[in-house]
């Protein structure tokens, strides 16, 4: 039974000498547990905090200890009367291929809904991401520009589109050509800028929002976040989502000043954790079931195969080898 362990934690970005595979013999289940098997396995930007020990909203994985996160796992021996063999769940799990649990934190699937890869992305933390940044601090009408950054990626492709079916024009930031016409082609973004080739962030900005910016939404932080401040409208609303730009960076982040800009244009800056709306989840999940049902949202993921590939899929998400939500297929149910 293959687990992952933080060897060590990373300076900089980190590298696959930061994470050492182990053989971990499973404990005999007892009255209460389950025999999960690990079958999807997210890889996460946040993930790169948990690797170091600075303070964060997040404890910090063990050196020694597995790394853990949103895994979809099936129960494939049971001695919990709630969570019968067969049953699929959710849960925070360590990296493991088979995981003996008490059940506790786990929430059961209903397959029926949508592939169960979905409730790892759309349908789960990132999708409740952009639904609760976007909808709740952005706040966005009709007519309004929205700009996102890391736009392309599992949390900014549901922000652009919510925006879309909520009437704006939608302006996407990501690094590849390819991305670029992902966003416009198939989201139906109205403009897409590929911030490795633009050149002028500034420049770029300000001829796809000729309108200015009602709305950022802010996964990257750094340069482009720069350049959409420098075109913000009056009431304009900033939800301060991610700032990946910075996650290996070994000081601290040096830039502009916002804050004049956000007294002269009434701006609004608020950062926020998905979890601060954990007791909306349930509304918001069915909310985003309905449009994936009926195809106003749609969906795309960059599965990579085999447990051992997960490290490598996470480093990928610091080069963007990801297009839509990274995950890991470790087995099939
Ligand atoms: P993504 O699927 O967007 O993957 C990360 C992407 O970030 C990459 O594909 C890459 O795309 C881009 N990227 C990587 N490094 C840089 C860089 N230096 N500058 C600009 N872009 C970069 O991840 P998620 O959708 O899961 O997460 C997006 C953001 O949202 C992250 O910052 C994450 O931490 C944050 N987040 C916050 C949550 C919250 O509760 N506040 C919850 C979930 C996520 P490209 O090719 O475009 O460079």
């Amino acid at each position: 039974n293959k687990t992952i362990l933080l060897a060590s934690r990373p300076t900089g970005t980190p590298t696959l000498d930061n994470f050492k595979f182990e053989n971990r013999e499973l404990p005999a289940l007892q009255e209460g547990e389950v025999l999960l098997k690990a079958l999807y396995v997210s890889v996460d930007p946040y993930m790169r905090g948990r690797m170091s020990d600075a303070e964060s909203y997040v404890a910090p994985y063990a050196v020694g200890e597995p790394i853990s996160g949103g895994v979809v796992a099936e129960v494939v021996d049971s001695k919990s009367e709630s969570l019968p063999t067969g049953a699929i769940v959710l849960g925070r799990l360590p990296w493991q291929q088979y995981i003996v649990h008490n059940g506790n934190g786990l929430s059961k699937i209903d397959p029926g809904i949508a592939p169960l890869s979905y409730h790892l992305g759309i349908l789960g933390m990132p999708g409740l991401t952009a639904y609760f940044g976007l909808l709740h601090i952005g706040n966005p009408k009709e007519g309004e520009t929205v700009v996102v950054s890391g736009a392309a990626g599992a949390v900014g492709t549901v922000v652009g589109q919510i925006a879309k079916l909520k009437g704006c024009r939608v302006v996407g930031v990501a690094g590849t050509d390819d991305k670029v016409a992902y966003l416009k082609n198939d989201l139906g973004f109205d403009e897409a800028i590929n911030y490795k080739t633009a050149g002028s962030m500034k420049e770029a900005i300000a001829e796809a929002c000729p309108d200015g910016v009602d709305v950022y939404f802010d996964n990257v932080g750094g340069e482009i976040s720069d350049a959409v401040y420098l075109r913000l409208n009056k009431f304009a609303r900033i939800a301060v989502c991610g700032q990946i730009a910075y996650y290996n960076s070994t000081s601290a982040p040096v830039g502009m000043r916002v804050e004049p800009i956000l007294l002269k244009k009434s701006a609004l800056m608020k950062g926020f954790i998905v979890g601060d709306y954990a007791d909306e989840f349930s509304v918001a999940a069915k909310e985003l079931a309905t449009w994936v049902q009926s195809s106003k949202l749609q969906y795309q993921e960059t599965i990579t195969e085999g447990f051992e590939n997960i490290p490598q899929a996470f480093l990928g998400l610091f080069k963007g080898t990801n297009t839509g939500k990274q995950l890991v297929k470790v087995a099939d149910p």
